[in-house]
């Protein structure tokens, strides 16, 4: 079974919001499975301190490799999974990198706090790095739920329509486009007239062009990796964004 095993100061966090609606009743019915690990166990002294100050000086305090190893080390089955350290220096998380991991056995993922981990365990037990975006939270867990999130809504049987995920936002490196529901006017707004037409190939279209749309207006660096992967669709002469 998918399982994502969580190392950190606050094991109370977890599942905090995957324990509810989708993630939190496949949890329940087994779909995937949640090991939360307390670094602090792992300390040995009569204090059980985790933490010390920053060689070199400065504010703060840095999350012990010795302390943190030891707790990394216990985990089982470490061989064969991802060993990701949430950090704000990591490489952005991406939807391309979490189906990879939903299709893993689920990472090993340690959440960081105070300044941060001492570099040595970093390199001594290859974590790879691993950011949820640019700006400084003031631990990992959060990073965490996020990524469990988006794999765990991938896993089989976990979205009641399976295909659902298909054209979503990134799948295809496009964003989605708009999505409307009944009643068919709000506030004097009506729904696209395409949309109720009943035309399947002119739903496709609609849906296509607004995707490609909205990516070049709000993410032009996904519409240019899209033009460098695949060739951009032509853009027509009289487009505007927006
Ligand atoms: N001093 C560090 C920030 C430490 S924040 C720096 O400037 O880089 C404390 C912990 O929160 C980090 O160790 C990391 O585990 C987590 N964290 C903070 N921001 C994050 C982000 N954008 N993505 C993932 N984890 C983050």
């Amino acid at each position: 079974m998918w399982t994502a095993t969580v190392l950190t100061l606050f094991p109370d966090m977890f599942p905090g919001p995957l324990g509810v609606s989708l993630a939190g009743k496949a949890l329940a019915g087994g779909l995937w499975a949640l090991e939360t690990r307390d670094i602090r166990d792992s300390a040995t002294d009569r204090h059980r301190s985790v933490d010390d100050t920053p060689a070199g000086g400065g504010a703060g305090m840095v999350l012990r490799a010795d302390v943190t190893a030891r707790a990394f080390d216990a985990v089982t089955p470490l061989a064969g999974r991802p060993r990701l350290l949430m950090s704000p220096r990591g490489t952005p998380l991406t939807q391309a990198r979490v189906i990879e991991l939903a299709a893993g056995p689920g990472p090993i993922i340690v959440c960081g706090r105070f300044e941060g981990l001492d570099q040595r365990v970093i390199d001594a037990r290859q974590l790879e790095e691993v950011s949820i975006g640019d700006y400084v939270l003031s631990g990992g867990e959060l990073g965490a739920l996020v990524l469990i999130d988006a794999c765990v809504r991938l896993l089989p049987g976990v979205m009641g329509n399976v295909t659902s995920s298909d054209s979503e936002s990134f799948s295809d490196g496009l964003l989605e486009y708009p999505q409307y529901t009944r009643p068919q006017v709000f506030e004097g707004l009506a729904i696209p007239d395409v949309l109720t037409s009943g035309d399947h190939g002119k739903v496709a279209a609609w849906r296509q062009a607004e995707a490609e749309r909205l990516t070049r207006a709000r993410r032009p660096d996904l519409w240019a990796k899209k033009g460098l992967t695949q060739g951009a669709p032509k853009r027509p002469k009289n487009a505007t964004d927006g």
